[in-house]
């Protein structure tokens, strides 16, 4: 795969944005290039190469820090990949469904072309049916494991294919790979050149009023998003809170370990009630359910103040709404307001027989 010739043709042939600062940084220096205020503590500019925080997260997650690039939020890496790989109105991108909305959103706003391709009715991947559409247009795949809204991770062999037989980008979100005890794909990037594997920390990480997300790819992927990306992408303020979150990893994990024990109390309770038809399997940090009114079901929520995502109208998502799991009073409280719910519609019954 040649990345450059895969690019945007402007953006191929632009030059970047270059500060003075990060060609020579060091706060010894005198610094009077950027017209800062000399007086102030927060008056300095941040590192647009995102040093500090690139060290830390190739650190942590034990890779090259050519490999690591951060956003604001993983969102703005997906936009960013979508501005370097696609060609207003010539390229297309496959989305498989039903899957996470944003990869629709920000193509439509490079008004890039989307193929859209079903997932199993298990909510499984084909690899032979994404690859089926195809052409020598097609820019992107993505792909979202575990995928959200309906929780499951994709057999690796099915990534896999997908990966060698496609001589375009795949991006593999990894919102919530924390929440699963699948191998990560990150360390996978060197195998394949086209992999470019996102995770968040706004989800296990707990920092999402933050807006930190990264990804792991090959360096001339990495360069390229390096080039197009707002310098400034990340405030200091953010970047260092998000250092210290990765010194604190073992409380991470614990809240991993209490949410995953949350999900199967609420999995098994769930599975008791006449008013659910299907939990789906969840490597996430939430649950799709299939109820046999979603609407009614949904409301009740409503009314009782509980918030959860309706996806009955996602393909493949008649009747579900896709629940988050909380804290477990808040876990209690919908199964106490679900279990209500469902007495009152076997007495309903009753009285109609
Ligand atoms: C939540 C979510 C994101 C967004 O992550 P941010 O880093 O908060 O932008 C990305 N992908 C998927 C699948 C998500 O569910």
């Amino acid at each position: 795969m040649n990345v450059n010739e895969l690019l945007r043709k402007n953006v191929r042939n632009m030059a970047p944005y270059s500060s003075a600062r990060s060609l020579n940084s060091s706060s010894e220096m005198v610094l009077l290039d950027a017209n800062e205020n000399p007086f102030a503590t927060r008056g300095r500019y941040p590192d647009p190469s995102q040093t500090a925080l690139r060290k830390a997260l190739a650190n942590f997650y034990n890779v090259d820090c050519r490999n690591v690039l951060a956003g604001n939020g993983s969102d703005e890496l997906i936009d960013l990949l979508m501005r370097a790989f696609t060609e207003p109105r010539q390229s297309n991108i496959i989305i498989p469904q039903p899957t996470y909305g944003m990869y629709e959103v920000l193509a439509n706003i490079q008004n890039c072309n989307i193929r859209k391709v079903l997932l199993n009715v298990d909510f499984m991947l084909d690899a032979d049916r994404i690859l089926s559409v195809t052409d020598s247009s097609s820019r992107i795949i993505f792909i979202c494991s575990p995928n959200n809204p309906s929780g499951n991770e994709f057999s690796v062999g099915e990534i896999e294919k997908v990966l060698k037989s496609f001589s375009g980008i795949v991006v593999l979100d990894q919102a919530y790979a924390d929440f699963s005890s699948a191998q990560p794909w990150r360390n996978r990037i060197s195998e394949f050149p086209n992999l470019v594997v996102l995770q968040t920390f706004s989800k296990a990480w707990g920092l999402a009023s933050l807006r930190v997300g990264y990804m792991f790819a090959n360096q001339d992927i990495v360069d390229v998003l390096m080039r197009i990306k707002m310098p400034y992408n990340l405030n200091s303020v953010t970047t260092g809170l998000v250092i210290e979150q990765l010194q604190k990893s073992y409380l991470v994990q614990s809240w991993i370990e209490r949410i995953c024990l949350e999900r199967q109390l609420i999995v098994d309770a769930l599975q008791n009630l006449s008013i659910v038809e299907c939990v789906y399997p969840s490597d996430a940090n939430f649950i799709l359910v299939k109820f046999a009114n979603s609407q009614l079901v949904f409301k009740r929520l409503q009314q009782r103040g509980i918030i959860v995502r309706n996806r009955s109208n996602e393909l493949l998502c008649d009747n579900c709404l896709r629940i988050s799991i909380g804290s477990p009073n808040e876990n209690k409280l919908v199964l106490a307001v679900l279990k209500a719910f469902e007495i009152e519609c076997l007495s309903n019954n009753n009285e109609e027989k």
